[in-house]
């Protein structure tokens, strides 16, 4: 079967979290999520870490130099010959040409860019109402998915708090930076012919089916050109 190295694109709060994961057990590809790894560093207090939360919790992006290195480590491990599925990122225009470089030396491409479309009212009101919590990440939503028993994640009992980053002024900066820098990218993708559009104000499993739906069309295509 050939390679599948799959780009998540979208606005923060469109769900690319929650159909990254889904993805990665359908497909069995490792998942590559940006913000996930950077929040680890910044929890172990590693130097990517300290580096990385002054720009995180200002709601701006963390700079090119920083977090290109780290995705090209694990696009060039064993674990992702057949392939990957990367969350935020890139999320800059030198961001997409350093992950084409660094794929075109491995003799690879970019397979499909996915762009989950929702529109900003949606996402204040996802994020705005996001719990998180403190121990291991876990997501509520208290309008959408709430806990059991409020400011307390069911899953490891731990506080849930209100990420930095999902503070009403962060979110609108975080749109913002959305907007003028990672919005770009979907015309860089759809020159390249790689660009699918997905809409992403339904369910959760609204959104995963049409995903599917889009994989399964675009076999068939590469199928047919083979
Ligand atoms: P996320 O969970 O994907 O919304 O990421 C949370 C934060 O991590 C972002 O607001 C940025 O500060 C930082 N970040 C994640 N991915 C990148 C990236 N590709 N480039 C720069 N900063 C990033």
């Amino acid at each position: 079967m050939p390679e599948l190295n799959l780009v998540l694109l979208g606005p923060p709060g469109s769900g690319k979290g929650t159909q990254g994961e889904r993805l990665q057990e359908d497909l069995r590809l490792p998942y590559y999520a940006t913000g996930d790894i950077l929040r680890g560093a910044v929890r172990e207090g590693t130097e990517l870490g300290r580096t990385a939360k002054e720009y995180m919790d200002r709601g701006d992006l963390v700079p090119d130099e920083v977090i290109v290195g780290v995705i090209a480590e694990r696009i060039d491990s064993p674990e992702a010959r057949d392939g990957f599925i990367l969350d935020g990122f890139p999320r800059t225009m030198p961001q997409a040409e350093a992950l084409d470089a660094k794929l075109d030396d491995l003799e690879r491409a970019v397979t499909a860019v996915l762009l989950i479309d929702v529109s900003d009212d949606e996402v204040v009101r996802r994020l705005g109402g996001r719990r998180t919590c403190e121990e291991n990440g876990h997501v509520f939503h208290v309008e959408f998915n709430p806990p059991g028993s409020e400011g307390v994640c069911d899953i490891d009992g731990s506080p849930l708090i209100v990420r930095d980053d999902d503070k009403p002024e962060v979110i609108r900066k975080r749109l913002e930076t959305y907007h003028a820098k990672t919005e770009p990218l979907v015309d860089y993708y759809d020159q390249r012919s790689v660009l699918r559009r997905i809409d992403g104000t339904g369910a959760p499993d609204d959104v995963t089916e049409e995903i599917r739906r889009t994989l399964a069309t675009m076999r068939l295509e590469q199928d047919e050109t083979v």
